[in-house]
């Protein structure tokens, strides 16, 4: 039984994001989307919102294995508080893979050990970035084929 998460901060969630998790779904036996709660400072939605979002795309595309928890602390404490052996995270770039090697080394740390497996982006994702849409939006630009129409539609309503 291998129990997996996915953390993130997941302002917005993309389309990237949902690709990594459903793959994720399919290479784990169980597995944890987790939004971290203290991410930044002055968010676009709120974590609470975000897992509501995050929770109707999943259901959407039929992952029973998948759950989303708002977690508020560190990654380390909630791999440990539930036994998860994996810490998934997506990469799109050698610049992103920098910074998650080291990334993956101090959570192996703090996390009890926890393995990070990394998943390179499938190439339509490439681009798309939480804070690119953050900049794209505020400009009132076109988001429409980086984030599921609920998402869109939050973030519309959140301006
Ligand atoms: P954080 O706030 O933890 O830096 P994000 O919320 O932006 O991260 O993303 C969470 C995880 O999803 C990270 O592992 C990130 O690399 C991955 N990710 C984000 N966008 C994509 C994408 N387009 N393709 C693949 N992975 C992605």
């Amino acid at each position: 039984m291998i129990k997996a998460i996915f953390p993130g901060s997941f302002d917005p969630p993309t389309l990237g994001h949902l690709n990594i998790i459903s793959r994720g779904a399919f290479l784990f036996d169980s597995l944890d989307v987790v939004v971290a709660a203290n991410a930044r400072k002055t968010p676009l939605l709120k974590p609470k919102q975000i897992g509501i979002l995050l929770e109707e795309q999943i259901k959407n595309l039929k992952l029973p294995s998948v759950k989303v928890v708002v977690h508020n602390g560190l990654i380390g404490d909630y791999c440990r508080s539930i036994n998860a052996s994996v810490l998934l995270r997506g990469v799109r770039s050698s610049s992103d893979f920098d910074y998650e090697f080291e990334l993956s080394i101090l959570n192996k740390q703090l996390g009890g050990g926890i393995e990070t497996v990394f998943l390179p982006t499938e190439t339509k994702y490439l681009v798309f970035r939480s804070s690119t849409i953050r900049e794209i939006l505020k400009y009132r630009g076109d988001i429409s084929q980086m984030v599921p129409p609920e998402v869109e539609r939050a973030l519309l309503e959140s301006l």
